[in-house]
Formats: C-alpha cells, structure tokens, sequence
C-alpha cells in the first residue's frame, strides 16, 4: 500500500471552480484499488470545515503565515481530508480566490504557499498520529512550491508529482515575497523559483518535482511546444523525460445517465429517445420554444480559453440553420453581453443562465444534443466526457485532451461506425460555423445521430486506465517493480 497526499486548493464536493476539483475528488476511489491509499489535503475554507465529521487536530502550525494554524484530519464529503484551519487565510466564503469584487485576493501569493508549506511538513512526517505518506502529488499553481520545499529546505524522504491541469494559470509574484516564503535561500534563483525576474511558483514546482504529468497526452506534447507553453516550454523540453500526460476520467457515480438525480427522466444507451423528457425541461427552464432542431449547449467559463466569443460571433447564423442555443456560465463581461445579446435578439431560441448551478450542468447534459466544446487550448476538458457519457454529442476543438477524447464524424469515421462528436479545426470562429453545420446535418439523420450517442455512450471515459497510470508512476518513483509487462 502507498501512502500518498493529494494537495490542491479544490476538490469536489467541498469546492469547486473547475475540472480541477472534479479530477481532486475522484482520484482517491479511483487510486484505492490500485493499493494506493490517497488522503487529499486542501486550504480550510468554511465549505470544507463546515463539513468534516469527527476532526481532530494532527499538526499544529505555529507561526504560520502571519497567524497560528492546525492540520485538521476527518471525512468530509466522501474523502479522507486533511485541512488546514488557519482563519486569517482562509476563513472567507464563496470562490477560492477572489473576493465579491471579482478581484483576487492581494495575499494569494501566502495563502498558496501556505498550502504548500504545510504539504511538505506533512511530507516530512510532522503529524502527531505518525503518518507519513510516501509521495506528495501537487495541483496546479496553487500546490506547486511544495516540491521547491521539499528540494531546498530540510532533507526529506518524500517524493513529489506535480500535475499541470493548466498551465496559462503560473501563479507569478513580486520578487520581495521571498523572504516571508519561509523557503531556503538556495532556491532563490533561476534553477528553481526565479521566474522573469520575479517569483514562478508553477514554474517552481516544474523544475523541482520528480515527476511531471499533465491531463492528457496531446497537451503534454503542446506545452512542450512555444505555441501553448506560455512561456514554461523551454523549461519542459528540459524535463521532457519527467513529463508525461495522462487523460482525465470522470466521476461514474455522480455521472451516469440511469441514475442522475438531477434528471427528469433516466435513460441508457439503448433509451437515448427519452432524453426528449430532459430535453423539454431545459427547454422551459431557459424560456425556449420547442420547435425541432438540435439543442446546442455551454457549460463552461465563459472566457477566451474556452473560444466562447467565437460562439457569440456565430450564434445568429446557428439561430438561422435551425439549431437553439444555451449556456449556462460566467466569465468575462464582453462574453456574457455577447451572449445575454443573443439571447435578447433570438427569444425563444437562444437562451442563457448566468450562474454556477452543478445540478443544471448534469440535466444540461442529459438533455441537451450537442455540447459545444470550441476550446483555443482544453489540457483535458470534462465537458466533452460527461457529453459522452450522456449521449450529449461533443462538437470540440481539436486540441489538447478534446483531440484525445472525441473522434470526428468524418466520412471514414461514420462509415467504419466509430464516430463519436464532431471535431474541427482551427479553432476560429469560421471553423466553428462550419462544424456547427456539419453538426446540424448529422443530427438529420436521427439513425446515424442515435449511433453516434451510443458509441459516445460506451466508450471508456472512466478512470480505470488513468488511475492504474498514476498508481505506475507512484511505484516507479519509490523504485518498486511495477507488476505487468505493459509498463509505459
Ligand atoms: P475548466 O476546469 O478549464 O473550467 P473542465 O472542462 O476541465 O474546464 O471542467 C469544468 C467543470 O466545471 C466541469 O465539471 C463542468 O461541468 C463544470 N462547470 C463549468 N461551468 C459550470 C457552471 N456554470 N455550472 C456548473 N458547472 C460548471
């Protein structure tokens, strides 16, 4: 059994902005039955303390960051959660990073390397039940100068991952933050946390884990390229032989179409026709008609990333080819006018709910025909794999972990019967159009476009193959023999 700490600053249930807390919350089931014993570590908002049963302290964190702290350990919300109760960080409701005003918190620079700090303590075994896990697998900026801890400050046993789910958010900050890092002064330079002249904290933990992964083969390719790295490429070119991708599954027990809570009606891949009853309810909910033609559907942050400006640019001419229209999101304010915009203009056909509403995402996507995917750069997506799962046909970009995932209806495709989603490239919002088409012609021909939700439906978007990669690189890094031959 390997003991392992998951350390991010989200994990599904207890707070989410993203995929990255989808991903956090669902590794540990995933990981549990590859004899990897999995307990996630993450900043104690009141979300997460308001929800652990039977917590007790198993560290205390004096002199922490400008206050006093404890690890707390307990189940909460299905996980074995350690959380870090130091108010003056992290005692501030609703988004993890920014306050009402939409802005970030001015002391993000602390509260983040507080998270990574009190990893590595746990690294090193300062818990007073005498646990000790063997690795420390980081998140995203957030986690990432846990492994500058672990190679610059007092020796340590630990292992580190650091797994990039996006690498355009780098946490960069001010070089006069260094002396309150409480980190050695060693790492005070360009091999470690130097960034541009100021501090990187991904680009810290990028030249100093043992292992790199990011969430899909194709993005690990593309960072490594000037085109996606956003400036971190050189850097991975030099660790290339540290990096390596690994897809994203879903979460089975809170996405499956029999069983979804949040659906009006359950179905299979052998009852997609009764998706119609889901279909009718977003349809009400967000004041649409219910004349024929495919529903298209956002669930996404509504920003550049996710090329939802390309859409804005091209939901009249959808209107006008047949096809409706919702979102469900928000993001950048152009964004969300251009929307709200065209939904004022096309009454009845376009429609848009302006809010984080997970129940809404899951009968969106029991519901709706197509999901909308048109991404500039996806390191994995989430979207398009509920889509799969759900018969939601995915109409993506092709880049990153939506190339890896979904395979274009072109006529090869259909004819062999392994289509999947419709996929385009460039992303640009011509190409887009395009495929929003080709799209609307597939879904006329409801024989072909059954078969396509079927073969979406049973493709394997589950952890199983991903997690037994985790639990691979684990091993290779403590040095044990991976059983199997097929070791990659
Ligand atoms: P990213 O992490 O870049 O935002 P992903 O596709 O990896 O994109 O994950 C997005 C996750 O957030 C998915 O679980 C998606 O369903 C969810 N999501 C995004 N926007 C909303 C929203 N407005 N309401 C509910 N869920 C949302």
């Amino acid at each position: 059994m390997i003991d392992v700490v998951s350390v991010a600053s989200e994990a599904y249930p207890l707070i989410k902005t993203g995929g990255l807390a989808d991903v956090v919350g669902a590794l540990p089931a995933a990981l549990a039955s590859h004899d990897v014993r999995l307990r996630t570590l993450v900043p104690g908002y009141p979300s997460v303390l308001g929800a652990i049963e039977n917590a007790h302290t198993v560290a205390e964190l004096a002199d922490f960051f400008g206050g006093s702290g404890q690890i707390l350990a307990g189940r909460a919300g299905g996980l074995d959660i350690l959380a870090i109760n130091a108010g003056h960080l992290f005692d501030r409701p609703g988004n993890p990073y920014m306050g009402a005003d939409k802005k970030d918190w001015a002391d993000n620079w602390k509260r983040f390397a507080a998270l990574s700090f009190a990893a590595y303590e746990v690294g090193r075994g300062v818990m007073n039940d005498g646990y000790r896990p063997r690795i420390l697998h980081c998140h995203d900026w957030q986690a990432a100068l846990t492994p500058a801890y672990v190679a610059f400050n007092a020796p340590t046993q630990v292992k580190t991952v650091l797994t990039v789910h996006n690498i355009a958010f780098q946490g960069r900050f001010d070089w006069t933050i260094f002396p309150d890092l409480r980190l050695d002064y060693r790492a005070a330079n360009e091999g470690a946390i130097e960034y541009y002249g100021g501090i990187g904290y991904l680009k810290a933990g990028l030249q100093c884990a043992d292992a790199l992964t990011t969430v899909s083969p194709t993005y690990a390719l593309e960072i490594k390229g000037s085109a996606y790295g956003m400036g971190l490429d050189g850097l991975l070119r030099s660790r290339a032989d540290a990096l390596s991708g690994i897809l994203n599954g879903i979460d089975d027990r809170e996405w499956d179409p029999m069983i979804d809570p949040a659906l009006h009606t359950h179905y299979s891949h052998n009852s997609t026709e009764l998706r119609a009853g889901n279909k009718r309810a977003l349809e009400l909910r967000f004041n649409l008609d219910d004349s024929p033609g495919p529903l298209f559907a956002v669930v996404s942050r509504l920003t550049w990333q996710k090329g939802i400006d390309m859409l804005v640019e091209v939901a009249d001419d959808l209107v006008a080819a047949g096809g409706k229209l919702i979102v469900l999101g928000s993001g950048d304010a152009d964004i969300e006018n251009g929307i709200a915009g065209a939904a004022a203009r096309h009454p009845g056909k376009v429609g848009f709910v302006r809010a984080y509403d997970e129940p809404l995402s899951h009968l969106i996507q029991g519901g709706a025909d197509i999901m909308l995917v048109p991404s500039r750069f996806e390191p994995c997506g989430l979207t398009q794999l509920y889509g799969l799962r759900y018969g939601c046909v995915p109409l993506v970009s092709r880049v990153g972990g939506l190339a890896d995932t979904v395979i274009d209806a072109n006529e090869a495709a259909v004819e062999a019967g392994v289509a999947t989603g419709v996929v385009f490239a460039p992303a640009t919002a011509e190409a887009l159009q395009e495929a929003i088409h080709r799209a609307i012609r597939l879904y006329d021909r409801p024989k072909l476009w059954r078969k396509m939700q079927r073969r979406g439906m049973k493709s394997d978007v589950s952890w199983d193959l991903s997690a037994e990669k985790y639990a691979k690189l684990y091993r290779r890094l403590l040095g044990e023999k991976n059983d199997g031959s097929d070791d990659d």
